[in-house]
């Protein structure tokens, strides 16, 4: 076969969707501009420089990493393949030694026969190819005002300012309520969930955000004069006075506790974050505080005594596209039938969620150049979860996500037991991916399984 391929970007989703693409007897020109020019986080000119931990999360078979690890691995990840063989002591977690990591898939991609590397910034789209962007959250200046021409700037981000997002049965309704301000909108005006607070809980909690301990901003996100423009940390506005978030995120106007039958001092609102109504997310509530921190003083909301977070709230630099309105399940832009997406710019997070959709967007382009049908993994997968929600979630406030149990369909009958939940939605995920891989007809992924 001799279809040539561009993939642009060398970090994880990139070096994993030219492996795929070449062992399926693709020609691949992988284009990487490291050390040619830096993105001001990577240090080295290896492929798959992993940025900041050297961990790809949890092993565990039955946590949201681990479970997405053993499908990638189902599906014959090279990243994977090469972390496991440079692994180092982590306890539950998948953690690798990280020059070695990168080492071992910068030489298996440059001894590949398929595979061509140009060490060259690429700054313009060639749409008459067959092409996988995946130039990360740091794409360069030049290449992310292309993809805003391409899919119209205001799909196109540059900084996450993400809101906690809480299991809704998590949630104390004998303590939170659920209205709409004023009663307006639909559901009978009861769209949100409300945290009341008194006036004591109120100024404990700013308290709590004033003192609490920052992720600090690295360098490149220091000098960036539009960090944090429009979108300032809650603790911020906490830190501004006591009383500004009374009077901003957390007023109270418009809403009745059916509880006291009185207005509340302050409130905190949880908005809808799924369709099937299970998540919520904290609304206004963008956030760098520490991640253990962050969940204590969540905690001191009234209804979220215990609450489960999915997603803890955290803002930095990263260019991801709004991919519900742009891109197919497959990863494929839907505008351009032959340019498809990987890595964080889809809007999937964390290190195995990148290298997942690098091998999603490779199985799929390499399936349509040769004719055979896309492939989708089932919903009930973590793969097929996460490629799910971002394509589907709501495109007018969508935000990126990472591998979590909360976002698979729900199980069939409820289970309160943690333990046993997460093995049930464990054992219901490889019976899935056992199941549709044992129907798709790819050479690639039935060897790796051999
Ligand atoms: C500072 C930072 C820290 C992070 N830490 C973690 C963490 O600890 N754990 C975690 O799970 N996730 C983390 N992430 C999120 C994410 O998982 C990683 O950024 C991951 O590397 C993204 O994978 P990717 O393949 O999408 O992009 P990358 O791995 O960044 O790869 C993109 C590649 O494209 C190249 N490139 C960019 N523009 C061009 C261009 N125009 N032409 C050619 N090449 C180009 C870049 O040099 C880079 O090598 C972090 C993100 C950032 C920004």
């Amino acid at each position: 076969m001799s279809t040539v391929v561009t993939v642009i970007g060398g970090g994880l989703a990139g070096s994993e969707a030219a492996w795929q693409l070449a062992e399926r007897g693709h020609r691949v020109l992988l284009y990487e501009m490291r050390p040619v020019q830096s993105t001001g986080a990577h240090v080295s000119s290896s492929l798959a420089e992993l940025v900041c931990s050297n961990s790809l999360g949890s092993k565990l078979p039955d946590r949201a990493t681990g479970l997405l690890q053993s499908e990638m691995r189902a599906l014959g990840s090279l990243l994977m393949r090469c972390a496991e063989a440079t692994a180092v002591p982590a306890g539950g977690a998948l953690a690798v030694d990280r020059e070695r990591f990168a080492e071992q898939v910068t030489q298996t991609l440059s001894s590949h026969p398929n595979i061509q590397i140009r060490r060259e910034e690429v700054t313009r789209l060639r749409l008459d190819e067959a092409c996988i962007v995946a130039t990360g959250p740091l794409t360069s200046p030049a290449l992310a005002d292309e993809i805003g021409r391409l899919t119209g700037e205001e799909y196109l981000y540059f900084y996450d300012a993400i809101s906690p997002i809480v299991r809704a049965s998590s949630i104390d309704m004998s303590s939170a309520f659920s209205a709409n301000r004023y009663g307006r909108g639909e559901q009978n005006g009861a769209d949100y969930i409300n945290c009341p607070l008194e006036r004591d809980e109120y100024y404990a909690f700013v308290r709590a955000l004033q003192t609490a301990e920052i992720i600090e901003l690295r360098d490149f996100e220091r000098e960036d004069p539009n960090f944090f423009e429009g979108c300032v940390p809650v603790e911020q506005l906490a830190k501004r006075g006591d009383d500004t978030l009374a009077f901003g995120p957390m007023r109270p106007v418009g809403l009745t506790n059916p509880h006291t039958g009185r207005r509340p001092f302050a409130v905190v609102q949880l908005r809808q974050d799924d369709l099937a109504g299970s998540l919520y997310n904290i609304v206004g509530f963008q956030t760098n505080i520490r991640w253990g921190q962050q969940r204590d003083i969540l905690r001191m909301l009234p209804g979220l005594q215990s609450a489960e977070f999915i997603r803890m709230g955290q803002m930095h630099r990263n260019t991801y596209l709004n991919a519900p309105a742009l891109l197919c399940a497959t990863m494929r832009f839907r505008a351009q039938p032959r340019l498809y997406f990987a890595g964080q710019l889809t809007g999937i997070e964390g290190y195995v969620g990148n290298i997942a959709t690098g091998l999603m967007a490779a199985l799929n382009l390499s399936r349509q150049l040769r004719g055979l049908d896309a492939w989708t993994p089932p919903r009930e997968t973590m793969l097929g979860a996460l490629c799910h929600y971002v394509t589907h979630a709501d495109a007018r406030r969508f935000q990126p996500m990472k591998a979590n149990l909360g976002i698979l369909p729900p199980l069939a009958t409820r289970i309160k037991n943690k333990a046993q939940r997460r093995s049930a939605y464990a054992e219901r995920a490889n019976a899935a991916i056992e199941m549709s891989l044992a129907t798709l007809d790819d050479d690639i992924s039935k060897s790796s399984r051999a």
